[in-house]
């Protein structure tokens, strides 16, 4: 195999197409990956500021988010979009830290420029950034702190370092503190006596009006949709509800399905029969003893007047999610064919009106029904989203925390006590990759740099005094951003997952290897704008084109 890859194949290569070879390839694949990790830089931290996104649409987003600027941005360079990949694997991985994984990525990348310039080749870096990447994970097992799940008090600084910085700063503690009830309510002993929690139980809705310091944690599910007719009960307190997957309308095939009529009555008894069919529905309802219906398709303008009628609560286009979860609130099944519906399918609660006239509170009272809702409120949809995405992030650390049971200390802590553990490392690494383990040590440092830039610290002063701290034992000595001191963050309650971080330090390394290991760039077009733009155009009709054009220049 080694040898077809020593043969020099040809490589014939369109006009159009240009191709960029060895160094020339990193450095352009470098720049552009470090370009991406510096976007998002300033927003690490407590301090970090936030970015104001603006899509083709004119739809704006502001965050703090690393993997959401990423995802909103839009980045059309191949290794930019490798970077991306990165924070969005963090995000799926460990819910946060997406932000430090970006940037260490990119100063991974920066340092391995140096390297290669210094005639180091890419695959002893490589083999040295893996090598590191190893280390360095292991050595976070060593640092990590077992904390008891049950303590609800380090439990919660962890939500609460999770939502510094973020649209969740304001109400941190409140906003904490339902967070980890919530997770409390979704957690359970397993056989073993380990902390198993199951976020799917736990579901969050938001509503925009009020401020953040009136969301709630609920029991239950929150459904935020309106009755179909104005003349239906809103507040249902024995509720039998059923979970309806179908429409209340009659068949699409049906309804279009041509006809000919040869006379008014036949017509007549045409529209008969699709009442009927409605009608049969709606009794096929209350037959099985619903008094509310949550249906996920739309319901007929009849079908609504007859259960209104009825007295029946029905809403129409319940999302698959909310009936999902519903489904567990309630204990309930889900209904997909009305002429099978039976009382066993029916769940068990109540249904209330909330005061805004907006939402549905739903409870199940069955032995087996589970699950409940952090209800988000804030003043303006800018503010819920961001809140939303604090509030997400903060529920996957948690549990985390809860499940794993290992956290460490922030502010930087860990990355400079991985620093320094990394350079003792090196020591023992032969040949050119011992360099490349010193520079990924280095890129720890990173960290609390950017923490302290970002909260207009001198990161020199701040980096030497975290050395110190460290070389003469305190491994939790971190930034306190806030008094700009050298302490135990730990202490002041500046906690992580240890989870989060391996995942970091895992998926930064993958993805400067990867940009690394490209030696060769061939692109069908330019290279320094987009592949979009010129995707579609050799393919089209040469005819056409120069009209396309003109059409071009005229608007
Ligand atoms: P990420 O997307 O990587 O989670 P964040 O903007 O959330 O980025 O910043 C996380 C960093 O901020 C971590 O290194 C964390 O230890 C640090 N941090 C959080 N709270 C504090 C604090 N109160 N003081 C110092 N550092 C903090
Ligand atoms: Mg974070």
């Amino acid at each position: 195999m080694s040898q077809r890859m020593r043969s020099q194949p040809m490589i014939i290569l369109d006009d159009d197409s240009q191709r960029v070879q060895d160094e020339d390839a990193q450095e352009h694949n470098i720049s552009a990956a470090r370009a991406v990790a510096e976007a998002v830089r300033t927003t690490l931290g407590p301090k970090g500021m936030d970015k104001m996104l603006v899509d083709s649409m004119g739809d704006v987003t502001i965050t703090n988010d690393g993997v959401t600027i990423l995802k909103e941005i839009d980045i059309d360079n191949p290794t930019a979009e490798m970077i991306v990949e990165v924070a969005e694997t963090q995000e799926d991985e460990a819910g946060d830290g997406t932000t430090t994984a970006v940037a260490l990525a990119g100063e991974l990348l920066k340092n391995a420029e140096n390297l290669i310039e210094q005639e180091i080749h890419p695959t002893a870096i490589i083999r040295g950034f893996s090598l590191a990447a190893d280390r360095a994970r292991e050595e976070v097992n060593d640092i990590a702190e077992d904390i008891d799940p049950n303590d609800t008090e380090i439990v919660r600084k962890v939500a609460e370092t999770t939502m510094t910085g973020k649209g969740t700063e304001v109400n941190k503690e409140f906003l904490a503190e339902l967070v980890v009830e919530a997770v409390r309510a979704v957690t359970v002993e397993s056989e073993n006596g380990e902390s198993v929690v199951d976020l799917e139980y736990a579901n969050v809705e938001t509503q925009t009006g009020r401020s953040a310091g009136d969301s709630e944690l609920l029991d239950g599910a929150v459904i935020s949709k309106d009755p179909v007719h104005d003349d239906m009960p809103t507040d249902v307190e024995d509720a039998s509800i059923l979970l309806l997957g179908e429409p209340i309308e009659v068949e699409e095939a049906e309804a279009s399905a041509e006809i000919s009529l040869s006379s008014p009555d036949q017509l007549q008894n045409f529209l008969d029969q699709e009442d009927n069919r409605l009608r049969e529905k709606v009794s096929q309802i209350e037959d099985a003893g619903a008094n509310v219906v949550f249906c996920q398709k739309g319901i007929d303008d009849l079908a609504q007047h007859l259960l209104a009628k009825r007295g029946i609560l029905a809403v129409r286009r319940t999302k698959k999610s909310d009936i999902e979860f519903l489904k567990e609130v309630l204990d309930a099944r889900i209904v997909s064919d009305l002429d099978s519906a039976t009382a066993e399918d029916v769940g068990q609660g109540s249904v209330q009106r909330d005061e805004s006239d907006e939402l549905f509170y739903v409870e199940g009272n069955s032995d087996g029904s589970h699950g409940v809702t952090l209800l988000i409120r804030g003043s303006t949809d800018h503010v819920v989203d961001e809140l939303e995405r604090g509030i997400t992030d903060a529920l996957d650390v948690v549990s985390q925390a809860v499940s794993d049971g290992r956290v460490l200390a922030g502010g930087g802590a860990v990355e400079v006590e991985l620093a320094s553990r990394l350079r003792s490392y090196a020591d023992s690494v032969e040949g050119r990759e011992q360099l490349a383990v010193e520079a990924f040590a280095d890129a720890f440092e990173l960290v609390p740099r950017v923490l302290a830039e970002n909260a207009g610290l001198d990161p020199i002063d701040t980096l030497v005094d975290l050395r110190a701290a460290h070389e003469s034992g305190e491994t939790r000595a971190g930034l306190n951003v806030f008094s700009g001191d050298v302490e135990d963050t730990f202490e002041d309650g500046v906690a992580e997952p240890a989870h989060a971080k391996a995942q970091a330090i895992s998926s930064a390394a993958e993805a400067a290897n990867l940009v690394l290991k490209i030696d060769d760039i061939i692109a069908a077009g330019d290279l320094s704008t987009s592949g979009d733009d010129e995707g579609g155009a050799p393919g089209g009709a040469p005819g056409g084109m120069g009209g396309m054009g003109g059409m071009g220049g005229m608007t």
